[in-house]
């Protein structure tokens, strides 16, 4: 009877160390500054993670991959949300889709967005979709300080 939705957010700052890849929605950026992070900082994985999790009952990715945890040391992050929707299923859930809207000043996104969606989608085994929007210079991402993500979760009852 019905479903039940979940949002997600996650941000991750700009590092200046060059051995970092930008990875974005499962696609790797070359030649574009990383992100800070314990995984592959993927910011727009995570919230979409964080959006299933919520949407399920089953807490936030925090919780089910600790930062102090050398397991997802610089660790995939489409594997960790192929790993959450599987637990999203034993819940007796199933993804009915994803829509997320990343945040960044740069680099631009547009020629990345549908493979972002393609990596995503085979990652969680449904459709997610991404949208990309500009701080307009507003605060630190407006400043180019790092990358957000909104997303949200639908799941219905198999
Ligand atoms: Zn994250």
């Amino acid at each position: 009877m019905g479903g039940r939705v979940g949002i997600g957010f996650d941000v991750h700052p700009f590092t200046d160390d060059p051995a970092r890849p930008l990875v974005l929605g499962g696609v790797e950026l070359p030649g574009e500054q990383g992100l800070a992070g314990h995984s592959d900082a993927d910011v727009v994985a995570h919230a979409v993670a964080d959006a299933l999790l919520g949407a399920a009952g089953l807490g936030d990715l925090g919780e089910h991959f600790p930062a102090d945890d050398p397991q997802w040391a610089g660790a995939d992050s489409l594997g960790l949300l192929t790993h959450v929707v599987a637990l999203v299923e034993r819940a007796g859930w199933r993804p009915a889709n994803v829509d997320c809207s990343v945040v960044l000043e740069a680099p631009r996104l547009g020629p990345h967005r549908r493979r972002m969606e393609a990596r995503l989608s085979e990652a969680a085994g449904v459709a997610v979709s991404v949208k990309v929007k500009r701080a307009e210079g507003l605060g630190a991402l407006g400043r180019g300080e790092g990358v957000a993500c909104w997303a949200v979760a639908l799941l219905e009852q198999p």
